[in-house]
């Protein structure tokens, strides 16, 4: 269903009103985390005013140590709709477990399946069946066809809104967090009729090296990026180094517009 031998035009996934896979870079910002209501308000109308089209959050967090900040969980939920509500943009969130479908039912626009559950195929039948649009990361160290085997198990439910994202891969690479695989972005593009999104942020791993990142991803087709801004990134409660400020984010935007203006 995902493989380009099955439907040659490109797909568009359309989330409230905004289209991706059409000919405009949609970009999706806003936290790593919601951390309060404070935080995601402030944040929300920066990224709506330097023009992003959805506001990202997270509310359940898939972090590595067990002690570290978790999310607010349905309660952070909560407070991204509403900003959402506030400035009109669509909301995307991560899910983690198939057991809080109906809250995701209710709050998300569109749910995010994070790297580490790429391959929960449980979770990914489920949202087949919950019917949302899906922005489905791939997992550290899944090929480009295993990312596209796992939108399958979403379509193959009766949804076929799902938007792939290159987010790096695990290699033996330090200079940046993880891998950006560009070439394998491109490559999937050729395999696939479903939009890619590009998440400058979590490769980079540092704030300086996310505008170039996220630039080379719209120069190599990248339909959507997914870019984290915090109002204050210095105190954020997870990732920390890597998310953009306000007037940071505003300018990644402009460079962005100009340089799709050339594409
Ligand atoms: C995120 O987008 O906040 C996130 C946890 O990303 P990933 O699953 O790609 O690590
Ligand atoms: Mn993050």
């Amino acid at each position: 269903l995902a493989g380009n031998e099955w439907k040659r035009d490109p797909t568009v996934v359309k989330v409230g009103d905004v289209e991706i896979g059409g000919n405009k870079v949609v970009v999706a910002a806003g936290p790593c985390a919601v951390e309060s209501e404070e935080q995601t308000e402030t944040v929300a109308k920066a990224v709506k005013r330097a023009g992003a089209s959805l506001l990202r959050g997270g509310a359940y967090k898939p972090r590595t140590s067990p002690y570290s900040f978790q999310g607010l969980g349905e309660e952070g939920l909560r407070i991204l709709r509403k900003a959402g509500d506030e400035t009109g943009l669509p909301v995307v969130s991560e899910i983690l477990d198939p057991r809080d479908r109906e809250v995701f039912g209710k709050y998300a626009d569109m749910v995010q399946v994070g790297a580490r559950n790429s391959q929960n195929f449980t979770l990914l039948r489920e949202l087949g069946r919950l019917g949302k649009p899906v922005l489905l990361k791939r997992g550290l160290g899944n090929t480009v066809e295993e990312l596209i085997q796992s939108a399958e198990y979403i379509m193959m439910e009766g949804n076929g809104n799902v938007v792939l994202c290159e987010r790096g891969i695990r290699t033996f690479e330090k200079s940046t967090r993880f891998t950006l695989d560009i070439g394998g972005m491109v490559a999937g593009k050729l395999m696939t009729h479903l939009p890619f999104c590009a998440d400058p942020s979590h490769p980079a791993g540092k704030r300086e090296l996310v505008h170039s990142l996220a630039l080379a991803s719209v120069a190599a087709g990248a339909d959507m990026l997914l870019v984290e801004v915090h109002p204050r990134p210095e105190v954020a409660l997870s990732d920390s180094e890597q998310q953009l400020t306000p007037e940071s984010f505003q300018l990644l935007m402009e460079r962005v517009r100009a340089l799709a203006s050339v594409l």
